[in-house]
């Protein structure tokens, strides 16, 4: 593949406004609440994608990620940030003949969200070392972002991070994942819901006075780097699949905010033969009813077992209908869908473990049933496991009657102390609170 000079990103709501990978990553989001989109995806040749097969996991990262990064890192650079960032495994496990689930939950949360977190933060670091003063990140989280992040970020120079979650909303354990870290990582409890917290974050990206006095940006996957580097896992998949498998693959995609399966569509842009994605989803169905209907119609989530895809106005929606210019028919050819009850993903989890010895989590469950819907005679199937089951360990134990071992980072964090600032959700108290702790 040949490198294009200084690759731009522009604003999906408005075309003519272009930055540089470093500054759509500082940015967070575009103006007018628009996310950044790379104006070229570069295309692999088929001896590319088959040269891909020898890598390990970060060159394979570095490989796939050249283009996307413009002039603002080297190749040296780059694989340097790919070793530090892809520094845990990411498995294909084969679950029965010809369906595999690839497991993106290895990394320090134990969810998929590690991977673009990690990405972001060896990023940012390296941002933060040309500017002079701090880059603050806000989140908010109503779980698992915010854990990935606590623990992507921690003890990074020149970075400071705020998490916001909803006071009381969220579990226990995320609780602790989020607040038993300390230093550069603050976590406000804010009494009120996750809109509020996200809320308090819109307005602070909207605050001129605030941009003024320090470097805000947003480590929500709205952020391009976080988005791109879920591209990279799908490449690897593929890779460890032998000939005949690659030649006719199906990939399901668990979905809430819509991330990941952009991420997913990237690759296949990017020369990915991937015959059909399954947008698997929870009863929260906006995208679902999209393909169905071509037209998409934001509404209240409602609460289900696999509770990171509770989203019912997903933020990454409009890269995929981007990716494909906007034509719903070219978009609903290459992407099916699967909607999952709460009591389908519990009889998947009994069932799995019972008869195949595969644990899932209510997650991959929903990704495992779409991909079962979908595969025909001949084909391969992958789903993604994007948790780890003990994340979710009261669920999963009740369903396969047994008990699960939880890994022991988590059993750690489960002993620290907690460590946070209970907040009103109040702009003007939280800014004070921005303002105070920077220089
Ligand atoms: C965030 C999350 C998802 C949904 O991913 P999107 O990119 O938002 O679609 C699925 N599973 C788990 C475990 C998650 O944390």
């Amino acid at each position: 593949m040949l490198k294009h000079p200084g690759m731009k990103y522009y604003n999906i709501n408005n075309h003519r406004e272009k930055v540089s990978f470093r500054q759509s990553v500082l940015q967070g989001a575009a103006s007018g609440k628009g996310l950044y989109f790379p104006e070229r995806i570069p295309a692999f040749t088929r001896e590319e994608l088959v040269g891909m097969k020898g890598l390990d996991l970060p060159d394979l990262a570095a490989r796939v990620l050249y283009d996307f990064v413009g002039d603002d890192f080297t190749p040296a650079g780059l694989s340097e940030i790919c070793r530090e960032a892809f520094n845990f495994p990411i498995p294909l496990v084969e679950v029965e003949d010809r369906v595999y689930g690839l497991e993106l939950y290895h990394g320090p949360s134990l969810a998929f969200k590690d991977v673009g977190a990690r990405f972001l933060s060896e990023v940012l670091k390296r941002f933060s070392g040309e500017l002079n003063g701090q880059i603050t990140v806000l989140v908010a989280t109503s779980g698992d972002t915010g854990s990935a992040v606590a623990q992507s970020f921690l003890n990074v120079e020149g970075i400071r991070v705020v998490l916001l979650y909803p006071s009381g909303k969220v579990s226990k354990l995320q609780e602790k994942t989020l607040t038993a870290v300390k230093g550069n990582v603050q976590a406000l409890e804010v009494e009120g819901s996750f809109d509020d917290c996200q809320r308090l974050v819109k307005q602070a990206f909207a605050d001129e006075d605030l941009a003024s006095r320090m470097t805000l940006t947003s480590a929500n996957s709205i952020n391009v780097g976080r988005f791109l580097p879920q591209s990279v896992y799908y490449f690897w998949a593929w890779s460890q699949l032998d000939h005949k498998e690659q030649e006719d693959l199906i990939i399901s995609v668990p979905s809430g905010n819509y991330g990941n399966l952009s991420a997913g569509l990237m690759a296949w842009k990017m020369g990915l033969p991937v015959k059909k994605f399954v947008a698997s989803s929870n009863i929260n169905r906006v995208v679902p009813d999209y393909l169905e209907t071509g037209k998409y119609q934001p509404r209240q989530a409602v609460a289900t077992l696999s509770n990171a895809m509770d989203v019912g106005d997903p933020s990454n929606f409009v890269r995929i209908t981007e990716i494909f210019d906007h034509d719903h028919n070219a978009i609903t050819e290459h992407v099916r869908y699967y909607v999952v009850g709460d009591d389908q993903t519990r009889q998947a989890i009994a069932e799995i473990s019972s008869e195949k010895g595969y644990v899932l989590d209510p997650h991959g469950a929903v990704g495992y049933l779409g991909c079962k819907a979908h595969l025909e005679p001949g084909q391969t199937g992958i789903f993604l496991e994007t948790a780890h089951p003990a994340k979710f360990y009261q669920t999963v134990e009740e369903c396969i009657g047994d008990r699960i071992t939880i890994p022991g980072d988590l059993q750690n964090v489960l002993n620290r102390e907690k460590n946070s600032r209970l907040m009103k959700a109040d702009y003007s108290e939280f800014k004070e609170l921005l303002l105070r702790r920077s220089r």
